[in-house]
């Protein structure tokens, strides 16, 4: 049996899946080391979602994520057989120029370490498990996936700020992200309503990363995420659309350094900064605290306010896709955003939008409303198999 393994490497933990490839791709198993370095914790659980690992270690049991990726590697090895063909990497930024997946060799490697100024949480963690596997399994092929690369198409008028033009050529531009995840739904949409996919279509991916885009035909045509994955709507813990003018503001009266500001917008804000009670809208939807009603509130509105521009992007509407955490588990959610998009045209069902169907609105809206669950590494094993093949 082949497999195709899929990597996401972040700065604590790394997360992978494994696939085989048939007729079809299947999932074998999906796990995760997490917490490398501190309280280092590994778990996966096979295709019926039985547990078939849960070890802790010491936090130098697993010191670092080249520690991490050694034990998944062993403990994949003693328990799969069959003959691993390539390993998929999620890639955060493939930059202006990479618009599709692409195999790894040292030059695309030196490449891809450019843009790590663009994206510094997230590129370098992307890239050493590949750098470390291109040294020592020259054979397997590795192949990056990168958020990025379905936003690619975007007209150039899109992805300008309106600052001088030469920041533009240096790479200061709007690239979107969550790329991955769009693309998957876009084709699941076409699978399920071909002749809504061709049409214009606003997919709102709403997890703790949160973002929008509009699609036509199953292409990406604006995002709401810009040069990093701060833009946009509010997240979890990450602020979404600010006044450049509040960074300065804190920078010159605040006295915050550039660390303390990234630390404040992206791990502070948010939900958890707006309620000061939690990341989570489980905790913020439980909770009869003002601020958390509040925090749900500002990013209902957000949401409605980012679908209003990317529907003027696109020139009208034909179908509302919720995925993603929220999307896909919240009815009440996404009851609150129907409500608000409905000088759009959307008409919820609400025993469809109980049901957990896929279309969840009424015969008669003019704007069809559909839940899709995500599936992004699904989409790396499948790009992952189409450059080996
Ligand atoms: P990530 O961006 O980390 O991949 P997910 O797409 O897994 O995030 O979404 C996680 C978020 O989804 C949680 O933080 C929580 O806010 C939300 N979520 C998950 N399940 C529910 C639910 N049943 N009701 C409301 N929100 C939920």
């Amino acid at each position: 049996m082949d497999t195709i393994l899929v990597v996401n490497a972040g700065s604590s933990s790394l997360k992978f899946e494994l696939f085989a490839v048939g007729t079809a791709l299947t999932r074998l198993v999906k796990g995760q080391l997490e917490s490398i370095g501190t309280t280092p914790h590994f778990a996966a659980k096979n295709a019926k979602g039985e547990q078939v690992v849960n070890r802790s270690y010491s936090s130098a049991g697993v010191p670092d994520l080249a520690s991490a990726m050694h034990h998944v590697g062993a403990w994949l090895r003693d328990q799969h057989e069959g003959q691993l063909v390539a390993i998929g990497h999620r890639v955060v930024h493939g930059g202006p120029d990479y618009a599709r997946p692409v195999r790894v060799d040292q030059h695309v490697l030196e490449e891809l370490e450019r843009y790590v100024p663009l994206a510094p949480l997230h590129q370098l963690n992307n890239l050493a498990p590949i750098r470390m596997l291109l040294e020592r399994q020259p054979g397997i092929p590795q192949i990056a996936c990168f958020d990025t690369a379905f936003h690619r198409v975007h007209d150039p008028l899109t992805d300008h700020y309106a600052i001088p033009a030469r920041y533009f050529a240096e790479g200061v531009r709007r690239y979107g992200f969550h790329g991955l995840s769009y693309e998957y739904v876009a084709g699941r949409l076409r699978e399920v309503a071909p002749d809504i996919a061709r049409g214009p279509v606003i997919v709102a991916h709403l997890g703790n990363g949160a973002s929008m885009c509009a699609l036509r035909d199953g292409q990406s045509l604006e995002c709401t995420f810009g040069f990093t994955a701060l833009d946009g709507l509010p997240m979890g813990t990450r602020c979404g659309q600010i006044d450049p003018g509040v960074l300065l503001y804190l920078i010159e009266q605040g006295g915050m350094t550039p660390s303390e500001l990234q630390d404040m917008l992206y791990n502070e804000s948010g939900l958890k900064g707006l309620s000061g009670i939690s990341n989570d809208v489980r905790d913020l939807l439980a909770s009869d605290d003002v601020r958390a009603a509040l925090a749900l509130d500002h990013l209902v509105h957000r949401i409605s306010l980012n679908a209003g521009a990317l529907a003027a992007a696109l020139g009208g509407l034909e179908a509302f896709v919720f995925t993603a955490g929220i999307g896909e588990n919240s009815p009440i959610m996404r009851e609150r955003i129907a409500k608000k998009l409905k000088w759009l045209g959307t008409q919820l069902d609400p025993a469809r939008n109980e049901s957990g169907e896929m279309l969840i609105s009424t015969a008669d809206s003019q704007v069809a409303l559909y839940v899709i669950p995500t599936d992004e590494e699904l989409m790396i094993a499948q790009h992952t198999l189409g450059v080996i093949t």
